[in-house]
Parts: C-alpha cells; structure tokens; sequence
C-alpha cells in the first residue's frame, strides 16, 4: 500500500495517533484507540508480521486487555491453561512449585501458553479490517519532530524492500502529520532513541538458546512447565501453546553462543527428552539475549514509548509482552479522553507514573527468578538448593503472588484498593450471560452493590456519562446478577459497597455508602478537568444498570 499522506505543512492531514511499530503492542494500542472512535495509523517496519515464536505466556490482566480488542473468542483456541510450573534441581528435586492454576481477578485463566505469531496474526487481521486504522507496512519512521500541536514522523520505504519504480510515489520518503506518536517499535526502538531518555540498565543479561518445536505425537509432559537449575544446563522446558513445546537452554561460561545456535547442536541437547527429528519438527532455534531494562522517562510532550521499546525484562516471568499490553491499555483511554479534552493534557503526566514503577517492579521480579535460574557455579547452586529444598512441601503448590497495584498517578486520595486491579466476572443481563465487559463495553464503570447508587446527584450522573462512565449496579434484586458471586465476594472481601473502575481495569477508589459515591466521582471530576458539579441541593437519578 503507497503512503499517500499529504506532505504540504498546510494542508496536511493530522490523524489522531501514529503509532510506530505493529508488534503486539503497537497492534493492541491501534486497536484500543480506534475502537474509542480515534484514526490511527499504524507504520511496520516490515512488509509480513515477524514469523517466529517469542512469548509464549500471558495472564489473565492481558487476556482481559486482548479481550477489549474483541480477540476473546478465539483465546481459547489459541492458548491452553497452564499448570504448575516447577523448578528442579540437576537430580531433580524439586526447589519450588508455583500453583498457576485456576482463573484469574480478570476472568481469564492465571496463566495461559501460546504462540506469539498465532496471536499477532488475530490482531493484524484485526488491524486490517478497522475502518479507522491505516496500517503500512513495509516503512519505517526515521525521523520524529514536535510542533506546538502536532507530531511530525518521517516515514521512508523499509531499505531493503523490493525497489519501487523512481516514479513510485510509495518509494519517496513521505511525512505524516498527527496529534500524538506512540514509539511501540520494539527494543531497537528509532522514536527511543530520539527521544534519547536515561535508562536504568540492571546490567543483569544471559544468552540463551530458544528452541521451539512441534512433536509428531501428542506427549503428556509432567510437570508441564518445568525449570531444570542445573548448573551443568539451566534449561526451560515448557508448553508453546497447542500442539508445541518450547526448550531454552543457558550459554554456559566460556561458551560460544554462535556455537550453540546450531540445528545439529540444538537436536543434541534435546536429545536427553527424547525428542529427535524422527519424533519432532524444529520450528526454530534462535540465541538470544535478554536484559533488565527501562527507560526512566517514557514520553516527551506528545511522543510516547510503550512496550519493548520502553523496558525489557529477563524471561522468566513470561511478562515482557504483557507489560507493553499493560501500557497500550494504560495510554489508549488517556490519549482518547486527552484528544477529546485537550485541557486536560496533564492526565498524560500519569502514564509514566503509573507504568514504570509497574513495569520496573514486574523487571524486578524476574530479575530475582533469574538470579536463582542462571546459575552455572555448582558450590552456588549447591548452597542455593540446600535453601530452597526444605521449604517444598510434597503434595503442595506456592500461589504465583499477584501483579503489584498502581502506587501512583490517577488514583482516590486515601481510597481503599486504589490502584487494585479490579475483578471481571460473569454476570446476566437481559436473559443473556457473559463476562462483564462483553455485556457492558470497557471504560469508567461504578460497579456497585444495591443501595449505593440510588441518589447519584444529577450533575453529577451527567458528567459521568459525559466521559463515558456507566453505573451498573448489582446484586440479587437487581437486573444485573453477579452469576458467580465474584463482585458480592470482593466487596465483602475489602468491606466496600461500589468501585470505580478505569479503562485499564484498574481502581480508581472504593466506597462504601451512597455519599461516598458522589464524592468519588467528583474527586474524579476535580482531578480530570480542575473543577467539580455544584451539585448541592439539587436533584437526583436513580441508576440500575444504564
Ligand atoms: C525468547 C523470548 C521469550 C519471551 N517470552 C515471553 C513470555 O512468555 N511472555 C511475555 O509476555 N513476553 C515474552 N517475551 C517478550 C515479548 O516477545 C516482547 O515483549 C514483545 O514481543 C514486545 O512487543 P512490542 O510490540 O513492544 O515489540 P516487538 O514485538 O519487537 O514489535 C516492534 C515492531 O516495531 C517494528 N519497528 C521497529 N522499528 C521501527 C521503525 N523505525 N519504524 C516502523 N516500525 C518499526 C518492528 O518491525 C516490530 O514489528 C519473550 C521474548 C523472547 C525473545
């Protein structure tokens, strides 16, 4: 497709948001904005999505957010739920065993296994059949300049493409005009380095080999999802996704990793599983290595980072995409609501608030598996099993301990469960039953226990529909049934009767009485646009579920 932007300084057409990169995470944050209603364009680098297999695990938050971007209906068939994940010892005692069982706060399993590639391709042809995305692919953006109002990208044909015609107009370096640049371009990002922002280098890296394979015959593998802490070859041995299995194995000290990136030497260390070219297929086998790394500003006026582009994690949590999911879900409501209400452009201040002490902690997190994992010294890993072992109680799991809150940015001074991640369950709704944002859409929702709701002031309702707010209220007199008592539970779990929850699924307070609600949105109102409703003495609406 040719990029036909108008190039005239006047005259040029501004798009809402451009977003650099069609990865994951520039895929989710296109799909977000334009379901809001806003034009994107999207620029790819590359001419057919990236081929082979990354991530292979996500959560339950990020099944949610795939879900706001109408993928739900085929998660199910592209993942499958994970089981324990155990890590062993070289003999092969067990060190610690995590339960990731069961659903999630979100609805979604805990722990899903997938094939990164299966997901991109739902997610591009989403891309292509919005009617408000444009997406070109097979340019890259080289060049980013901010004016007062609007962002200027420099776009060119990726080099290296099939050489267009001199005449081709698709051939020329074209400039595209919007409100706001997003850089979802990935850990060699172009817009980062523009943006050139200090980074916080943990200087904690390891090469490993990645090896993805399909095997000829269904095979049961107990533990599904195994970490082997052998100091002789740490190594990952874990679901793919359906039909697929995925082995990492560590570049020890003094070894080559160009060495061990070989298919011969890759079949030779899968050997020991009994898995060969007569039992197999290798999908691939890269080296690669991993860092623990962000950016410490993630935007610059009306340019923005998200995802690899703005921090990268070690594996072993299987959260480096799920974060950038994170940011795409964090930003995509704020850009909306700051595009519609440019006064209230300081909301955008909140997007690095929130996330990077987010995403630094989830970095934190693997960082600590990957000190236990990437060891390759056997008096190390002796004294670090003769910790570890005693604690595992046969028979018994460890829950995966939950994402951290949002500790910062757009949250109830003093509020209870402010920036929690708020639960998703299932409820009925006019005969029909579902999971709570296939029913009633993602943005703000005051979800409420009866009684609370019922004399919401009038000023008050209609700001809160302005910015796209719904009061649902539900319990088992009203038309909203919790199907599995998961609102009813969590309120009587926390000791409150309504929560407000943001776009990104997150609290912005808690209450627990009727007044308490009109002062949480007000609170909300003062924060997003300076000012609240005189609502005193004035009349009040009733709301159920509107
Ligand atoms: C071995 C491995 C295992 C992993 N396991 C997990 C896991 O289990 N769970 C998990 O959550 N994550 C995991 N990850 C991380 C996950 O794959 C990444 O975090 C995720 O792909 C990042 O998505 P992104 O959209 O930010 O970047 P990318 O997927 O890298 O996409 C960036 C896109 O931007 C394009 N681009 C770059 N520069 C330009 C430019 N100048 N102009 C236009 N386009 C440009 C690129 O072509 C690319 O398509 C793993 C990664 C690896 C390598």
């Amino acid at each position: 497709m040719a990029v036909t932007y108008p190039t005239g300084p006047n005259g040029a057409r501004t798009i809402d948001v451009a977003v650099v990169g069609g990865g994951p995470v520039g895929a989710v944050l296109a799909l977000l904005l334009a379901d809001r209603g806003r034009q994107v364009v999207v620029i790819e680098r590359w001419a057919s999505p990236y081929p082979l297999p990354r991530a292979v695990h996500f959560d339950d938050e990020t099944a949610r957010i795939l879900q706001a971007c109408g993928i739900g209906p085929v998660l199910p068939v592209l993942s499958e739920e994970a089981d324990t994940y155990e890590w062993r010892n070289g003999e092969s005692v067990p060190l610690l065993r995590l339960r990731t069982t069961g659903m999630g706060r979100s609805g979604w399993p805990a722990a899903n296994m997938f094939n990164q590639p299966d997901l991109e391709a739902e997610l591009n042809a989403k891309l292509d059949e919005h009617p408000l995305i444009e997406i070109h692919r097979g340019y890259e953006v080289s060049d980013v300049t901010q004016g007062a109002d609007e962002v200027r990208l420099t776009v060119r044909p990726t080099p290296g493409k099939p050489a267009a015609r001199e005449s081709d107009e698709s051939a020329r370096p074209a400039s595209l005009q919007a409100r706001f640049a997003v850089g979802c371009d990935g850990a060699n990002s172009t817009v980062r380095d523009i943006l050139n922002p200090p980074i916080e280098d943990h200087g904690f890296f390891f090469d490993w080999l990645i090896v993805d394979v399909a095997l000829n015959t269904p095979r049961v593998f107990d533990p599904p999802n195994l970490q082997v802490c052998d100091p002789a070859r740490p190594t990952t041995v874990v679901s793919g996704g359906p039909g697929r299995r995925r082995w990492e194995f560590m570049c020890l000290p003094g070894e080559s990793l160009d060495a061990l990136d070989e298919e011969a030497r890759a079949w030779e260390l899968l050997e020991p599983w009994d898995v060969g070219p007569e039992n197999a297929t290798m999908i691939r086998h890269a080296g690669y290595r991993f860092h623990a790394r962000w950016a410490t500003n993630w935007h610059s006026d009306r340019v923005f980072l998200a995802g690899d582009a703005a921090h990268q994690t070690p594996p072993f949590a299987g959260q480096g995409m799920c974060a950038g999911l994170r940011d795409a879900a964090n930003l995509a409501w704020k850009l909306d609501h700051v595009l519609e209400h440019p006064e209230a452009s300081h909301l955008l201040d909140t997007y690095d608030l929130e996330r990077i002490p987010h995403a630094a902690a989830v970095v934190g997190v693997a960082m600590e598996l990957g000190k236990i994992i990437c060891v390759a010294d056997p008096g190390e890993a002796a004294a670090r099993d003769a910790a570890m072992a005693p604690l595992v109680v046969d028979g018994e799991s460890t829950p995966v301990p939950p994402m951290p809150s949002l500790v910062d940015g757009l949250l109830a001074a003093g509020s209870s469960c402010a920036g929690e991640l708020f639960v998703q369950g299932r409820v009925t709704i006019d005969g029909m039953t579902g999971l709570f944002d296939d029913l009633f859409g993602v943005g703000w929702r005051l979800v409420a226990a009866p009684d609370v709701t019922s004399a919401i002031p009038i000023d008050i309702a209609t700001w809160f529909s302005s910015i796209g707010g719904r009061v649902v209220t539900i319990g088992p007199s009203r038309d909203v049934h919790d199907v599995d008592g998961t609102y009813a539970e969590w309120f009587a779990d926390r000791g409150v009767q309504a929560a407000l929850q943001r776009p990104d699924f997150y609290l912005f307070g808690t209450t627990s009485n009727a007044d308490g609600v009109a002062a949480l949105i007000s609170e909300l109102q003062q924060r997003l646009t300076g000012s609240t409703s005189g609502h005193a003495g004035e009349e009040s609406v009733t709301n159920e579920s509107i």
